[in-house]
C-alpha cells in the first residue's frame, strides 16, 4: 500500500505536504474577468457575464439554452419544478448518489424511489427503474402512478456518477414507455458525453453544478440546460423572483426564487469555461498513468463504457471488500494523501430512512469498494 502512497506523490510531483481530492486550478483569464468585473461595479445580480456564461455553456453543450443559478441544487429543485415535480409526487433516483439529489426532491415537497445502479456505469439502471415500474406503476390518463402508494411518479433523475454516463439510450425507452420525463443530474459530469452527445442535454432538462470541487468553478454556481426554449424561459424568471418585466414597477406573479447567479461568480465561471478542454486531456492523461500503475497492483481502476467519454472529474478505484478498502483509506490518509469513500446509500440517511427502493445489490457492492484518489489538474 505504500506503493500507492508513493506513486500518488510522484504522479502529483507533490514530495511532501497534503494532496487534496481535487483543487481548482485559477491560470486563465479569472484574474482578469473579475477585476473587469469590479471595475464596472456590476458584482451582482445583473451583467454581461451572466449572460456569456449562460451562451457559451449552451454552446459547449449543444443544447438551446442555459440558466445559471446560485448552485447545483437550486438548479435541480428549478428543473424538477418546471417539468411538474410537486408536492406528494414521487421521484425516481439512485440510492448511490451525492445528498444534493435527495434534498432537491425533498425542497419541492416530493419523495424520492430510491434504485439501483449498473455494474458498469455507477449510475441509475434502465433495468431497475423498468423492473420497478413493471411491478408498482400503471398510467392514468396519460400519467405514471405508482399503485403502491397511490403517489404520481413525477419525473426520473439519473446521476452521472464521477462524470461516468448512464445507460441513457435505455433509461430513456423506459421512461417514455411510463410518460416520466427526466432530469439529469449532471453536476458531475460537465465535459462528458454518451454516443457523442453531451450529458445533461438528453433530458427535458440538466442540472450542473459550478461548485468549487467541480471540473470547473464558479465558487459556486449551477445551471440548467435544455432544448425547450419555453423550459427555459419559465427557468429564468422563476430563478429571478418571478419579475414580471415593467419599467419602474415591482411587479411579480407568482411565488419565484432568488436563485440567480451574481455577476462575479459568473465572471470566475467564463474563465473557468475556456479552460475546460484543458483541463479535460489533462485528467484523461492522469486517468491512464492511474490506470497502468493500479493494474500493476492488482487494483481495479474504474474506466469509462464503450460509447461514452467521460470527464474523469473525480477518479476512484474499487477495492476487493470493505476491510480493504479501509486499509486503502487509512494508509493513503495517514500519510497526507487525501482518499475519500463513496456517499453512504442515501436510504440509510434518517430522513430517507422510509422511502421505496429495490434490492440495490449493485448500490451495496460499491458503497463498500469505491474509493476516490486525488483527480486535480497537474499544471
Ligand atoms: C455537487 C453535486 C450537486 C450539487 O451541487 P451544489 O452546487 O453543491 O449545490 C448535485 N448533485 C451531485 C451529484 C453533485 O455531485
Amino acid at each position: 500500500m505504500n506503493e500507492v502512497v508513493r506513486f500518488i506523490r510522484e504522479v502529483h510531483k507533490q514530495k511532501d505536504g497534503f494532496i487534496p481530492l481535487h483543487a481548482p486550478v485559477f491560470e486563465g483569464n479569472e484574474k482578469q474577468y473579475l477585476l473587469d468585473c469590479i471595475d464596472s461595479t456590476f458584482v451582482s445580480s445583473v451583467g454581461e457575464y451572466v449572460t456569456r456564461f449562460e451562451e457559451q455553456l449552451a454552446l459547449y453543450t449543444s443544447v438551446k439554452k442555459a440558466v445559471s443559478v446560485v448552485n447545483g441544487t437550486a438548479a435541480l429543485q428549478v428543473g424538477m419544478r418546471i417539468v411538474g415535480v410537486e408536492k406528494s409526487t414521487e421521484v425516481i433516483t439512485q440510492a448511490l448518489t451525492f445528498i444534493a439529489t435527495a434534498n432537491a426532491i425533498s425542497y419541492l415537497g416530493a419523495e424520492p424511489i430510491f434504485l439501483d445502479v449498473d455494474v458498469d456505469t455507477m449510475g441509475l439502471s434502465p433495468k431497475a427503474v423498468g423492473s420497478f415500474l413493471e411491478e408498482h406503476a400503471e398510467l392514468r390518463e396519460e400519467a405514471c402512478y405508482n399503485k403502491t402508494t397511490g403517489k404520481r411518479i413525477s419525473a426520473c433523475v439519473p446521476m452521472h456518477t464521477f462524470g461516468f454516463p448512464v445507460h441513457l439510450d435505455e433509461l430513456f425507452k423506459i421512461c417514455a414507455k411510463w410518460n416520466i420525463p427526466i432530469v439529469e443530474d449532471a453536476a458531475e459530469s460537465l465535459g462528458s458525453f454518451y454516443k457523442g452527445q453531451h450529458t445533461g442535454s438528453y433530458g427535458k432538462v440538466g442540472a450542473f453544478s459550478f461548485n468549487g470541487n467541480k471540473i470547473v468553478t464558479s465558487g459556486g454556481g449551477g445551471a440548467l440546460v435544455s432544448n425547450d426554449e419555453a423550459l427555459m424561459v419559465r427557468a429564468k424568471h422563476l430563478t429571478t423572483t418571478a419579475k414580471v418585466p415593467h419599467s419602474w414597477e415591482y411587479v411579480h406573479d407568482e411565488v419565484g426564487y432568488n436563485y440567480r447567479m451574481p455577476n462575479l461568480n459568473a465572471a470566475l465561471a467564463c474563465a473557468q469555461l475556456e479552460r475546460l478542454d484543458a483541463y479535460l486531456a489533462n485528467k484523461r492523461k492522469l486517468a491512464r498513468e492511474y490506470q497502468a500503475f493500479f493494474a500493476e497492483q492488482s487494483i481495479k481502476f474504474r474506466t469509462e463504457t464503450p460509447n461514452t467519454k467521460a470527464n474523469y472529474w473525480l477518479m476512484c478505484v474499487e477495492l476487493e471488500d470493505k476491510a480493504e478498502r479501509d486499509a486503502f483509506l487509512k494508509t493513503t490518509n495517514d500519510a497526507g494523501v487525501m482518499t475519500r469513500p463513496i456517499w453512504q446509500l442515501m436510504h440509510r440517511l434518517p430522513m430517507f430512512a422510509n422511502c421505496m427502493t429495490d434490492g440495490l445489490k449493485n448500490s451495496e457492492f460499491f458503497e463498500d469498494r469505491i474509493v476516490n484518489v486525488p483527480s486535480s489538474f497537474r499544471v
